[in-house]
């Protein structure tokens, strides 16, 4: 072997490392790409979706807030995040578990759109009334009415589906408001129902656990029939 051929051998090598190694960069970065594209990365709590039934976080019991942390742009722009999320499912209630945050917090709207949408029969019997948007921090809820009262009731955590749910006809709901003050709500009826359905949401609960089981409906299962199945319940907002 010659100097030359030493010297060729080993340029012959180097090249073909960095060859190698140049397209091992550029295949490890196509498979980054390709892996980003179609199975992108979770997207972080607060998330712009709801989470459904099986999740975990729906399962823990929410932790309180210190009240010096309300007013912090964490805790003001989660619940900017829960009221969007709220909107963009059309839905009147919403936990903070629900966006992936176990924490003590929920909110409640019931708007004159939506309320128009149920038939005045509908909204005489099941005493519904305009909620104008309320957010309660480390809420705490007394029975102040023991009657029960059963109609039926869904949840975004458990999209697609309703049941017959009993509730407390009156509750008396105490907590924290968005500024962190003390606040009261004494309720009946639909509202109540409501209140009920976000506390059991920070305490682990769904009203899967509590519902007449019998009366577990898939919410489009004549839309089923009709389009001889090819239909889906989507996961995000319409
Ligand atoms: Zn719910």
């Amino acid at each position: 072997m010659t100097i030359l051929n030493v010297y060729r051998s080993k340029s012959a090598l180097v090249y073909t490392l960095i060859f190698i190694k140049r397209h091992l960069i550029t295949f490890r970065k196509f498979r980054q790409l390709y892996t980003e594209f179609w199975f992108p990365s979770p997207s972080r709590p607060p998330y712009n979706h709801i989470c459904q039934i099986g999740d975990p976080v729906l399962r823990y019991k929410a932790e309180e807030l210190n009240a010096e942390d309300i007013k912090k742009n964490e805790i003001q722009g989660l619940l900017k995040k829960m009221r969007s999320v709220m909107h963009s499912y059309g839905s009147f209630g919403l936990a903070a578990p629900q966006v992936g945050v176990p924490l003590s917090i929920f909110i409640v709207e019931f708007s004159e759109k939506i309320y128009e949408e149920f038939s005045p029969e509908i909204r005489k019997s099941r005493e519904m009334a305009i909620i104008p948007f309320k957010v309660f921090i480390n809420p705490e809820l007394k029975i102040t009415n023991y009657e029960k009262v059963c109609f039926p009731e869904a949840c975004e955590s458990v999209r697609g589906f309703s049941a017959d749910v009993p509730r407390y006809r009156e509750v008396l709901v105490t907590g924290l408001s968005a500024e962190g003050k003390p606040v009261s709500w004494q309720v009946s009826g639909w509202a109540a129902r409501i209140v009920q359905h976000e506390m059991d949401h920070l305490s682990g609960r769904l009203y899967t656990d509590i519902m007449v089981r019998s009366t577990f409906t898939c919410t489009c299962w004549d839309k089923v029939n009709r389009t001889g199945g090819r239909i889906y319940v989507p996961f995000s907002p319409k």
